[in-house]
């Protein structure tokens, strides 16, 4: 099955003279990784074609890559690749539409299968990791690069939680250590990932140190408009502390709640064991079975989503 959709994908590629490569919003590594990845093995292996990556701010995380300025004439007769994103709502540019033809490449459960060419592998630990595996697959027509490498394995290295999580397979390892071959400083960016500026350190301390944790071992911060003005953090920087209660042992799963400024809290849900997203599923999220994120209106809501936690920890 993923063979077949690798033979498509690159027979999509191979007719176009423009590609575009969206991902998800509020970008992580393995979106940039993946995202990037693409492109250049994609510049690499054919010169003469336009490759191009939208999706707007990535945040702290430009030391990975950048987008381009698209116009909306690029997108004619262009081949759209969104890497990394379950569903629509979550696609950065909505632009995705206007393409000639559209391939969703992605590791999250398929919900949404949106697109003429629909490679979802659950079982890869990212989508760089599938990104890697068609390029090696197709070594004859496809060139993995140094800067490609760079970008695949920083992706793995972040969404396999620096290979802890249990998505991290013996072929996940195989992969990295393909990428390892090229040139680039994997300890560079394993220290660029969990470099942490003064004032999320100090956020860091804040939520180890006042993370709730009920008898069924759901723990639970919220991080208030309030509190994340007195540490001086954004939304975005909450990413640097959403895996810290995992090592506390008495936690089987846990959710960080970070109020917008609209007043709605993000729900940035993770699990040692017990399946959450279908909690997450229920309340305008999704996402991985361990790993997900949902939408609370109001802390009524974040209320509802613990107490379905609880539920599930119970259940266990
Ligand atoms: P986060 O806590 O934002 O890092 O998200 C964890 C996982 O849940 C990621 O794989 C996201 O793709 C997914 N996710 C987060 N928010 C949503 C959402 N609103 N809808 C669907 N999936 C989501």
């Amino acid at each position: 099955m993923t063979i077949e959709k690798y033979d498509q994908i690159l027979v999509a590629i191979k007719e176009s003279k423009t590609i575009i490569i969206h991902r998800h919003k509020n970008p992580d590594p393995d979106a940039l990784g993946s995202q990037g990845g693409l492109a250049e093995i994609i510049k690499a292996s054919f010169p003469a074609k336009k490759v191009l990556k939208t999706g707007g701010s990535v945040g702290d995380l430009a030391y990975l890559t950048t987008m381009d300025e698209i116009s909306d004439e690029d997108y004619q007769e262009a081949l759209v690749i969104v890497a990394d994103t379950a569903n629509t709502p979550r696609i950065s540019d909505e632009r995705y539409k206007n393409g000639k033809k559209l391939v969703k490449i992605d590791h999250h459960p398929n919900d949404d299968a949106y697109g003429d060419i629909v490679l979802v592998n659950t079982n890869a630990s990212s989508t760089s990791e599938i990104i890697a595996d068609f390029c090696f697959y197709n070594k004859d027509e496809l060139k993995m690069t140094d800067e490609a490498a760079k970008l695949l394995y920083a992706g793995i290295v972040g969404d396999t939680g620096r290979f802890l999580y249990p998505a991290t397979t013996p072929k996940t390892m195989r992969i990295v250590a393909d990428l390892m071959e090229f040139s680039f400083k994997p300890d560079e960016i394993n220290r660029k990932m969990t470099a942490m500026s003064q004032k999320v350190a100090h956020l860091s301390g804040y939520v180890l140190q006042n993370i709730a944790i009920d008898p069924s071992g759901v723990g639970k911060v919220i991080l208030t408009k309030a509190i994340m003005e007195q540490f001086g953090v954004t939304d975005a920087e909450t990413s640097a502390i959403v895996s810290l209660p995992s090592s506390i042992e008495d936690i089987v799963l846990w959710g960080i709640f970070v109020e917008q400024s609209d007043g709605h809290y993000r729900c940035r849900l993770r699990s040692k064991g017990p399946i959450i997203n279908e909690v997450a599923k229920k309340h305008d999220g999704g996402g991985h079975p361990l790993a997900s994120g949902a939408n609370a209106k109001d802390l009524v809501e974040v209320n509802e989503i613990i107490e379905q936690l609880i539920q599930v920890a119970e259940q266990r």
